[in-house]
């Protein structure tokens, strides 16, 4: 368990995970590399907390949920679910602890297959139960996701993307794990059907004490979900603590910026929202020194061209960034 909680807990420890960046497609001109997708990420997440990751495109969050599951490999560090390696977990202990729905309900469910085997899939592949209890266990899940009795034998071209999504949620649910990592679940479905499925996993979270891991690329919808946030960029987690405390006054220039650049649906009639400037630059050759050092406007001398800066505590939040000097926050827990 986490020394921060006595819950369990799921930890990234000091995570990063790398990969060849030069496939069978890339271009001659192409140079090889190592793509820096993850970068000593620390987070610890107790059962019962919603916990947003947020980022642009290509800052890692997938690869972080990813390695989470133990889907990818770290290239260093580890994930930990109350207190054990999720590396050489056995299967069904692993399914049973911690689980995924992905972004897009279309692709993510097996087309040939009927819900209620989909559903059913891990208790069969893991063999649990028998047969009575594990169609009793079928129903009920699906029951807790707004489906029923009447949708066991459809198949999934027979349903709307949010119900889907449901399913998909359902198939997650199934092993009852601890904790469920959600990668933009509602990002593929139309705005109508995003509400309804954000208001289940709500309701889940609350009614089965889940942990979960919510990655998005939409900042609106992690400030409504989310107990506490973690912001990445090029890898990396540049900001880090309550929800609402980060909105109120962000703390790291990345993390105003973004807020900056997101239009908020309360805010109508409001001066046009400022893009963050610059490109984000490749994580094959990130910058040296600050990875944000390229696009920031505070940026405040040399040091921040040259020098990694640390996260460290500011104001109950780590920050990475040379304007706060507070003590080191590289463990991910509260401060
Ligand atoms: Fe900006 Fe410097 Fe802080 Fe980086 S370390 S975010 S460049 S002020």
């Amino acid at each position: 368990m986490s020394a921060a909680t006595s819950r369990p807990t799921v930890e990234a420890r000091n995570l990063s995970v790398r990969f060849r960046a030069r496939g069978e497609a890339a271009w001659p001109w192409s140079k090889a590399g190592e793509v820096k997708a993850v970068e000593n990420v620390s987070i610890a997440v107790p059962r019962g907390e919603m916990f947003g990751v947020a980022g642009e495109s290509g800052c890692g969050k997938s690869t972080l949920a990813r390695a989470l599951l133990n889907l990818v490999a770290p290239s260093a560090g580890e994930v930990r679910i109350d207190g054990r390696a999720v590396a050489g977990m056995p299967a069904l202990e692993l399914r049973s602890s911690i689980q995924m729905v992905f972004q897009d309900p279309y692709n993510s469910l097996n087309p040939r297959r009927r819900v209620g085997d989909i559903v059913a899939e891990s208790l069969v592949v893991h063999g649990r139960f028998d047969d009575r209890e594990r169609a009793h266990r079928t129903l009920t899940m699906l029951e807790k996701v707004g489906l029923g009795a009447q949708h066991l034998e459809r198949f999934p071209h027979e349903f709307s993307g949010g119900q889907r999504q449901r399913i998909a949620i359902a198939r997650a649910l199934i092993l009852e794990p601890q904790f469920l990592v959600l990668d933009e679940p509602t990002s593929a479905l139309d705005v109508s059907v995003q509400a309804m499925v954000l208001e289940l996993i709500r309701q889940l979270r609350r009614d089965l004490d889940l942990g979960c891991i919510f990655i998005s690329h939409d900042l609106n919808l992690l400030g409504f979900l989310t107990d506490r946030l973690a912001v990445m960029y090029l890898g990396r987690i540049v900001e880090m603590g309550p929800t609402k405390e980060i909105f109120a006054a962000p703390a790291h220039p990345y993390t105003v910026e973004l807020i900056a650049a997101t239009p908020s649906p309360y805010e109508e009639g409001r001066e046009p929202r400022q893009p963050i400037e610059g490109e984000i630059p490749s994580n094959v050759n990130p910058p040296p020194g600050c990875p944000f050092h390229t696009r920031c406007r505070k940026r405040i001398g040399p040091i921040c061209d040259s020098r990694l800066p640390e996260l460290r505590w500011h104001e109950g939040r780590a920050v990475r960034c040379h304007l706060y000097d507070g003590p080191p926050a590289e463990s991910g827990g509260a401060p």
